[in-house]
């Protein structure tokens, strides 16, 4: 597996395999990998002829009370899952490389950046956003991998590369959850084992709001309080949202539609977590 720094030399590599017609996956994390990474990887690799996995904390994603310094690192661990799962390349640039001295340019994809998860962490997916305009452009990836975990991001994203007409086909992978059905997340570690049993209640009552809904119920009021009085019950919760939005624009909706999403983000102690279903 081949290590980058820079985006110089990363680029240059990149070229020559494009000029040799290889096609180039990409899965940008912030490490500290766990099975949803891997399961980008594995995808990634299935697919294309060169895979690129970059490991960048990104400072500007992360709100001044947030947890961008005690962010879970764990570089050698995550190199030894990189190079056991297949990844070719690995772009590990530093935060003065992405961001240089007087950076001033960002991405704001307007509406759809402030809501959900936006109204209470603003900024977050402008910084979110121009961090992977600028490892797109370092990768040139024929095609990038998101988990559907983080759903506004991946929605975000393709609207990004859209209106910014970005060469780059964006393909969104379901959650892989732990055992219990918490949905894996970098940031599971620093709940308590007890508060840890207790998250897994978000799953279960994402299950009970799509059982309601095959049942027929459309209603996303009656939906919604459903999951409001399951979601309460976890011992050490503090409800962010609830939501039943169209996954295209995120727009609430008033009626629940298959294929309508149900998004929800708490806190749990202090461990902000987020989960969805497709109905
Ligand atoms: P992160 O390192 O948390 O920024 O995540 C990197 C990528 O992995 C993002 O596209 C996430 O959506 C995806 N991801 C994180 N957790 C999961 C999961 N449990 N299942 C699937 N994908 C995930």
């Amino acid at each position: 597996m081949k290590i980058f720094k820079t985006a110089l030399s990363l680029r240059s590599y990149i070229l020559e395999h494009k000029r040799q017609n290889k096609t180039i996956g990409f899965v940008p994390t912030m490490g500290c990998l766990h099975a949803g990474h891997f399961s980008l990887i594995r995808r990634a690799c299935k697919e294309n002829d060169l895979v690129v996995l970059s490991i960048f904390v990104n400072p500007i994603q992360f709100g001044p009370r947030e947890d961008y310094k005690s962010y879970p690192r764990n570089f050698s661990r995550d190199l030894y899952y990189a190079r056991k799962y297949g990844v070719d390349v690995l772009y590990y640039p530093s935060v003065k490389e992405i961001y240089k001295k007087d950076f001033s340019t960002y991405i704001d994809i307007e509406g759809l950046s402030s809501k959900l998860c936006g109204k209470s962490r603003p900024g977050h997916f402008k910084g979110v956003a121009t961090v992977c305009a600028k490892l797109f452009s370092a990768t040139l990836p024929d095609i990038a991998y998101f988990g559907r975990k983080d759903l506004q991001q991946a929605v975000i994203i393709k609207r990004m590369v859209r209106d910014l007409g970005i060469p780059v086909r964006i393909k969104v992978l379901p959650i892989v959850r732990e055992r219990s059905g918490l949905a894996m997340s970098s940031r599971n570690i620093y709940l308590k084992p007890e508060r840890r049993e207790q998250a897994a209640k978000i799953y279960h009552a994402l299950q009970e709001a799509n059982n309601v809904f095959k049942k027929g119920c459309t209603d996303v009021s009656a939906v919604k309080s459903l999951v409001r009085d399951k979601l309460k019950k976890i011992t050490g919760s503090k409800i962010d949202y609830i939501e039943i939005v169209d996954l295209k624009n995120l727009q609430p909706l008033n009626k629940v539609h298959p294929g309508s999403a149900l998004v929800v983000a708490l806190w749990v102690d202090k461990v902000r977590l987020i989960d969805n279903i497709i109905f």
